[in-house]
């Protein structure tokens, strides 16, 4: 039976293990002078083993793994950086996608799209063994976990991580962080179990974790910009809601929040990971905007918006209409019986390259849903269509 971690240990070991890469956004906001000096974070070191004395690992060991670890990344994500540079190269994405984050690592802590044959290959494994295990039913991501031998916890760790998967002598280990997660039954929770069945499945990432043996916290649902967490969100969004199943119930179920509403209830999906998939599915023109309480977040354009030319959206909440659905679903007004705030608008409104007017001017719906802390989601498409 594992032992749980405490929020405390978890502090206090917390930046001493290693990450794949070091997710060195959640250690910054800790400030230097917060707590006592024992358990703050350090940042001196990308990847830091576990204290031999915790481990029983000697210092020649712990250099070994970490040599290891290290090795592993750099060729797996280099390939793919030296793949993906030449294709990206004459795109205008490739400086804003691939600045590398951090000195040490280099390229290894990216933050970069994954190819679309990387995406590919990843959403493939996935559906191959959400069908495998579960052809009919809803997939239930613990009753995967049982069948591979992975035990898993839940706990209280603060803002730390949504879920954690360690790797300890060949055995693996994932704790949810109900902070975060808020119920271990949650959309969230089952999104996070399916994460970290990537970092399993997905073969470079088992394989560093069983090299280093090591933890690796994860920050899920398309909240973190690097490449593997990405990686693992592709897996377990196509784990969830192989496309087969999205594509049939998404042309049954009424157009906009409300379809995405019911195939998220029905696969046990966020309404977030459900939207964008929904999205990119291309089911009729649309838009997805995630706003986070303090601004942008992100957005996914349907392939058929983005052939139509439009490739930017309003970017900045003060440029929101007041009385839009957007602005009404931040406001904490009682939610209308259809479960999400609704609105007439036009594309001039949303898309500050459609000339106010012209003939793209179109009538738009727009409709929000509040996610509670973290933010809004905005969903737009032509009223006509
Ligand atoms: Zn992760």
């Amino acid at each position: 039976m594992k032992t749980p971690l405490s929020a405390a240990s978890f502090e206090l070991c917390g930046p001493q293990v290693g990450s794949f890469p070091r997710q060195n956004t959640t250690w910054k906001k800790r400030s230097a002078g917060a707590g006592p000096r024992s358990t703050r974070f350090r940042m001196s070191s990308p990847i830091r083993l576990q204290p031999s004395t915790h481990r029983g690992e000697d210092a020649l060991d712990q250099r070994r793994n970490r040599r290891g670890v290290l090795t592993n990344l750099t060729n797996h994500l280099r390939e793919l950086l030296v793949k993906e540079t030449k294709s990206l190269r004459s795109q205008r994405t490739w400086k804003k996608g691939c600045e590398p984050i951090g000195s040490g690592l280099g390229p290894i802590v990216t933050k970069k799209w994954i190819s679309s044959a990387r995406e590919q290959e990843i959403s493939e494994l996935a559906e191959h063994i959400a069908n495998e295990y579960f052809p009919d039913d809803a997939i239930d991501p613990v009753a995967i976990l049982d069948a591979k031998g992975i035990s898993h916890s839940f706990g209280f760790y603060g803002d730390y991580f949504d879920g954690m998967l360690e790797c300890e002598s060949g055995d693996f280990h994932v704790y949810g962080n109900l902070v975060r997660l808020e119920r271990s039954d949650s959309p969230r929770a089952r999104f996070t179990l399916g994460h970290e069945l990537g970092h399993y499945f997905i073969d470079e990432h088992r394989n560093a974790l069983l090299a280093g043996g090591l933890r690796h916290p994860s920050r899920c649902n398309y909240e973190s910009r690097l490449l593997i967490e990405r990686e693992a969100d592709q897996f377990a969004s196509h784990l969830l809601l192989p496309e087969s199943r999205l594509l049939r119930d998404g042309t049954r179920e009424p157009k906009g929040l409300a379809g995405i509403r019911s195939i998220a209830s029905k696969n046990g999906m966020s309404m977030t990971a459900t939207a964008i998939r929904y999205v990119r599915a291309d089911i009729f023109p649309c838009t997805v905007i995630k706003w986070d309480t303090n601004g942008f977040g992100w957005k996914w354009f349907s392939h058929s918006v983005r052939e139509s030319g439009i490739r930017k959206t309003i970017e900045n909440r003060s440029k929101l209409p007041p009385d839009s659905a957007t602005e009404e679903a931040f406001s904490e007004a009682a939610l209308p019986d259809s479960g999400f705030f609704s609105r007439g608008s036009t594309a001039s409104t949303w898309f500050p390259y459609v000339a106010r007017g012209s003939e793209r001017d179109a009538i738009m719906l727009e409709e929000a849903i509040p996610l509670g802390r973290f933010g809004v989601l905005t969903f737009l498409y032509a009223a006509d269509f």
